[in-house]
């Protein structure tokens, strides 16, 4: 997986992470072991075909932060290195 970081906002310390399922990226944040933060950029539920098919499925989306994939794909990222804790 590529990194971007020409997509990342200045000055900031999230690291953009994609879903293996659906593409979708999002910026990730790590503030410390236990903590995670997702940054969704637009619409998650218009590029996750996930979350789409667990909203159609009457799940309030803030319920759905998160698809599957997209879980395990952040926790690689974090396991390799590319996420730090920030
Ligand atoms: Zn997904």
């Amino acid at each position: 997986m590529r990194v971007d970081e020409r997509d990342i906002a200045p000055g900031s310390e999230a690291t953009e992470v994609a879903c293996r399922r659906c593409a979708t990226t999002v910026l990730v944040r790590k503030n410390s072991a236990a903590q995670t933060s997702v940054q969704w950029r637009g619409d998650s539920a218009a590029t996750c075909t996930e979350l789409a098919e667990r909203r159609a499925a009457g799940l309030h989306p803030a319920l759905v932060p998160k698809c599957e994939s997209l879980t395990a794909s952040i926790d690689e990222a974090v396991a390799d290195g590319r996420v730090t804790i920030t």
